[in-house]
């Protein structure tokens, strides 16, 4: 089973994708990972984000580059959501999340384009949304408990900023499949939202049956 998992940034679309690979003991691919390790190489490289050019060369980052702390910072998602407009970019992450996709067994993957791109056949598509709002607090406590000084209002602009960047990108845009569900976690908290996610996985397994 390939279950895909979209949504916008800090909507809770990892902590579902993660929970429903360890429920249904599926192998799962965090394919924003590799859109920052993009951002975070052209940044090592000292290249522009915006330049397609300097943007590719930064994809044949190394396989080691994905456990840098750094991926996970603020300012390499901001860097990811550049470099992941430009296609040649997106063209050379496709293979790598295609195969994972289709692997035996199934897979869980989450990003932006997952149920519209790289695995349009997936079983199951989740996407995750919640209010900006919503967002933001759950970002901005992430951060505050990790120690860093931050702002909410200034949280929100970068999510609002990333959103539409990464909505109204002419190549494989953030939008849901003609077939996903709808997933809105604004009022769920955590466990509430994972255990929706699951029964949700089931049931539609249960009428594929
Ligand atoms: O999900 P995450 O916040 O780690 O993604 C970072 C950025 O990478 C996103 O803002 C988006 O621009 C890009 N991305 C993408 N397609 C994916 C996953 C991430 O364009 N499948």
């Amino acid at each position: 089973m390939i279950i895909a998992v979209d949504g916008p940034t800090a909507s809770g679309k990892g902590t579902i994708a993660k929970a429903l690979a360890a429920h249904f003991g599926l192998p799962h691919l965090d394919t924003g990972l590799l859109y920052r390790a993009v951002g975070r190489q052209v940044f090592l490289d000292g290249g522009d984000p915006d330049d397609g050019g300097d943007a590719l060369a930064a994809t044949s980052f190394p396989d080691s580059l994905l456990d840098d702390p750094h991926l996970r910072t603020e300012e390499t998602g901001g860097l990811a959501s550049r470099v992941s407009v430009h296609p040649a970019v997106r063209q050379a992450l496709y293979e790598r999340q295609r195969t994972f996709a289709m692997q035996d067994g199934g897979a869980v993957l989450d990003g932006r384009d997952i149920g519209t791109v790289i695995a349009p056949e997936a079983e199951v598509k989740l996407f995750v949304t919640a209010s900006v709002e919503a967002r933001g607090k759950r970002r901005f406590s992430e951060m505050r408990e990790r120690g860093l000084d931050v702002r909410l209002t200034d949280i929100e602009a970068d999510l609002a900023r990333r959103d539409a960047r990464d909505m109204n990108r002419s190549d494989a845009p953030l939008k849901p499949a003609a077939d996903a569900l709808i997933f809105d976690t604004t009022s769920f908290d955590r466990k509430e939202a994972i255990e929706a996610a699951i029964e949700a996985v089931e049931e539609h397994a249960r009428r594929a049956s």
